[in-house]
């Protein structure tokens, strides 16, 4: 079993609903989640005039090579209304893997870990609820010490459904 985290981003429609079906789906099709972070509302990042996001990241174990872990993940997009559409712009759900085990990879259709993991606090914030001293295989940063120098200055915000 390898231990992955996955970023969880949705922000059409029901947002909180996407999330909570795409962990549920997640789990019935091979990624056991183990620990949800909190729920973070995020601001857009790049094109701006879109509605904010809701974020969170989940830790989960799973037997799934890389390629098909991400085929998984696309499979749940498509599943909950998720269209090719504009890089970045609105969707019902995004889900991106963040991190797998200890791998380095580089392929056309993936990289681990995620390109930009250092570079979002949409991101971050979330996966130091649950992963704070988990270092990137490469740069060694841990998950703090990215959130500390990243760069980022889009706002993060803590989820309060009541
Ligand atoms: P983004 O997540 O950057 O907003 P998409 O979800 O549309 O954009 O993903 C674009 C492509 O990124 C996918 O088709 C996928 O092949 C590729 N990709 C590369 N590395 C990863 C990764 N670690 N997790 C998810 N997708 C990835
Ligand atoms: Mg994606």
């Amino acid at each position: 079993m390898k231990l992955v985290y996955l970023s969880l981003g949705s922000n059409r429609g029901d947002r909180l609903g996407h999330l909570l079906q795409a962990l549920e789906m997640l789990t019935r099709e091979g990624v056991p989640l183990r620990r949800v972070s909190s729920f973070y509302k995020t601001q857009p990042v790049g094109f701006a005039s879109q509605p904010w996001f809701l974020n969170c990241v989940a830790e989960g174990e799973t037997d799934l090579m890389p390629l098909r872990l991400l085929r998984t993940c696309q499979a749940v997009e498509r599943q909950l209304g998720r269209r090719p559409g504009v890089c970045n712009g609105p969707r019902p759900i995004d889900i991106d893997i963040l991190l797998y085990a200890d791998a380095v990879l580089q392929s056309s259709a993936l990289t681990i870990p995620h390109p930009r993991l250092g570079e979002r606090r949409f991101v971050l914030v979330p996966l130091r609820d649950l992963a704070p001293q988990v270092r990137h295989p490469v740069t060694r940063q841990t998950v703090l010490e990215m959130l500390q120098q990243t760069e980022d200055r889009s706002q993060v915000v803590k989820f309060r459904p009541l």
